[in-house]
């Protein structure tokens, strides 16, 4: 399963992606797909971890060479997903969150439909969107203004994704976004070794 998880700036996507990462019933099963990009590094960001931060032309050079999975301008930056990294996790069985914009899930969901599940998350109102990047403190307040207006259009994306959370209290947007991944998880066509587990069954009677 590919997991993507896309919001405006600010709504709490990569907070409610570091829970599931951290949560103890994951146990190894979800991992998370570290993007790259050319935007600079934030004082909290460890490269390798949360990006792995490149120039510009070390971006170019992985898109040309065909290196990444889907890429896009967003806020005036590059980011990309590498492909290989999403290739070894998904033989290897595990499930794959992306914390990616609305034009990467769209290049996502047309390369792999049947894999994708994809979550819109919602800030509660604009006031507390706009609370919440004061609040992170680490943009410069002329990026701030920029996430703001570029959230207007970023919204309106919303019927493109197959659930929305509205992100207002943390655990009951958490309660949310674990239901719809144990639920996927569920999924007759997901469940792998169903036809033998059924036939000893059958044996067993
Ligand atoms: P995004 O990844 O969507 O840009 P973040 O996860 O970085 O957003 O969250 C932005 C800020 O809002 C962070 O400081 C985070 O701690 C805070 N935050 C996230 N979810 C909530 C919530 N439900 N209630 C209050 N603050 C939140
Ligand atoms: P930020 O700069 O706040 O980390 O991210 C800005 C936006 O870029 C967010 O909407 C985030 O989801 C998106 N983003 C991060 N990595 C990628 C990526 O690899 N591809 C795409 N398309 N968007 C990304």
């Amino acid at each position: 399963m590919m997991l993507v998880l896309s919001s405006p700036s600010g709504a709490g996507k990569s907070t409610l992606a570091r829970n599931l990462l951290r949560d103890r019933e994951e146990d190894g099963r979800l991992t998370l797909s570290v993007s790259v990009t050319t935007r600079a590094r934030r004082g909290s960001e460890i490269d390798g971890v949360d990006y792995r931060f490149l120039t510009a032309r070390q971006f170019e050079q992985m898109r040309d060479r065909g290196e990444l999975l889907e890429w896009a301008q967003v806020h005036g930056n590059f980011y990309g997903t590498p492909k290989d990294t999403v290739d070894q996790a998904l033989e290897s069985g595990l499930d794959v969150l992306f914390d990616i914009d609305w034009q990467g899930a769209r290049q996502i969901r047309e390369a792999v439909p049947q894999d994708v599940v994809s979550i819109f998350v919602l800030p509660p109102s604009a006031a507390e969107l706009r609370q919440r990047l004061e609040r992170r403190a680490e943009d410069a307040p002329e990026v701030i203004a920029n996430r703001l207006t570029n959230a207007s259009t970023e919204l309106e994306r919303w019927g493109e994704y197959d659930y929305v959370i509205v992100n207002d209290d943390l655990q009951r947007a958490y309660g949310g976004l674990k239901a719809i991944v144990v639920a996927e998880r569920l999924r007759r066509e997901r469940l792998t070794g169903l036809a033998d587990f059924i036939a000893t069954l059958q044996a067993g009677l």
